[in-house]
């Protein structure tokens, strides 16, 4: 195991004067929290009993029932028996590795993909191959191509790991028309998919498109959270599988937890029901049209040669730097200069993504994106003119006087 490159910034980025371009936690400041904490009290007075209780491994049948309509608006029609609820997305996915992965085993995961998957898949000894992706997502003649490299090597593939929409780093969606080329790529091949859809509802303008596994529910494990369409708090997220996957997920949880938090489930189920959760789905994806709109106007007006990906929901943007620039070097400086980032290196298994940052638009109000992206544009300006002094913009191959930023230890 080792700590994320996004964990390891935390500290320096939380400063109150640093505008933070780097995590992607929601922005939860429209939630009704006054009518919450009233629910969270009459849950725990009138079924304090049952929320402060033990319950089910493989969660509460009535948030199951529940969990089974919201996956209605990806054109899934699930069972509840069918559904796993976890501690977050983040859980199932570490249960997936647990159950699939051993030493060697290959995952096959979008080029960039989620830092926190490959952290899992990594801890499980998984090796991940990254195929390349573009605007419309993962492209189905890489998949071919990289699943028939692999067999001829003699590697072990176990699964497919996959962010169909609003892609956590790349900003892009999967296709209409990829979607069932791609199931039925791995359905020939016998490849599992293993599809994690946090950002589906998150869409600026529309419902998500119909997920992977309504194409072949038999071929997929489908990951939901209520981490981004609600609140990451209660940790709670969820599995849909296959019926013989899914009793595994329930011992592999159940080992690991016991249950999921009783009381956290009553309260989302309850929220589901007595909430016009859909309604506040919809202030969500306004709030982050604008945050994404100014930022798409600020790379546009600050950095117009550079190239970056459009984003039609989720939280990020997928920035292409200058020739010659490297993300990781210019990190302290970028952080000196009160601004931060996620190098494009968090994101792969195999130290590529240097030339890429990501930018996260969820969390800074519009005007501090703005700021930020200004900020951002006079430090990537900066280390160009290192870069065509020097070939280079990192620090440990420049003269000593070349630079008089901080090394990254200091910052
Ligand atoms: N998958 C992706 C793609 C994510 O971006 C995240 C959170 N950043 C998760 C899974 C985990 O989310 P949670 O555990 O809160 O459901």
């Amino acid at each position: 195991m080792r700590s994320s490159e996004i964990r390891a910034l935390f500290a320096v980025v939380s400063r109150p004067e640093v505008v933070s371009l780097a995590g992607g936690m929601p922005n939860i400041k429209d939630l009704p929290l006054d009518s919450l904490a009233e629910s969270a009290r009459t849950l725990i007075s009138r079924h304090g009993a049952q929320a402060m209780q033990y319950g089910s491994g493989q969660g509460w049948e009535d948030l199951r029932q529940r969990i089974t309509e919201v996956m209605t608006y990806d054109g899934i029609n699930a069972d509840p028996d069918d559904v796993v609820v976890t501690t977050g997305s983040q859980q199932a996915l570490d249960l997936v590795s647990e159950i699939f992965l051993e030493k060697g085993d290959v995952v096959l995961a979008e080029a960039p993909s989620y830092v926190g998957a490959l952290g899992t898949f990594r801890a499980y000894e998984g090796e991940v191959a990254h195929v390349e992706m573009d605007e419309d997502g993962l492209i189905p003649e890489a998949l071919e191509e990289m699943i028939r490299r692999l067999r001829a090597q003699g590697r072990r593939i176990k699964f497919l790991y996959t962010i169909p929409n609003f892609h956590n780093p790349a900003g892009v969606t999967l296709s209409e028309e990829r979607r069932p080329v791609i199931v039925e790529i791995c359905r020939r091949e016998h490849i599992l998919i293993v599809e994690d859809n946090p950002y589906g509802l998150l869409g600026f303008d529309s419902d998500p498109l119909p997920a992977l596994q309504s194409y072949n529910p038999e071929g997929v494990v489908y990951l939901g959270s209520f981490s981004k369409m609600f609140a990451p708090g209660f940790r709670i997220g969820w599995a849909l599988a296959p019926h013989a996957i899914r009793n595994k997920l329930v011992l592999a949880s159940e080992s690991a937890i016991l249950s999921p938090s009783m009381v956290g489930q009553m309260a989302i189920e309850q929220y589901l029901s007595d909430y016009d959760w859909y309604g506040q789905v919809k202030v969500y994806r306004q709030m982050y049209r604008e945050r994404c709109n100014a930022m798409m106007a600020a790379l546009e007006d600050f950095l117009p040669d550079l190239q970056w990906t459009t984003p039609k929901g989720g939280f990020y943007t997928w920035v292409t730097l200058p020739e010659g620039l490297d993300a990781k070097a210019m990190l302290p400086r970028a952080v000196t200069g009160l601004v931060a980032y996620v190098s494009g290196t968090a994101f792969y298994a195999d130290g590529r993504g240097g030339d890429h940052v990501r930018l996260s638009f969820c969390y800074p109000p519009p005007e501090e994106i703005r700021e930020g992206v200004l900020r951002l544009s006079r430090v990537i300006n900066a280390e160009r003119e290192l870069v065509e002094m020097f070939g280079t913009n990192d620090r440990a191959e420049l003269p000593d006087d070349a630079v008089s930023a901080p090394a990254p230890d200091q910052v």
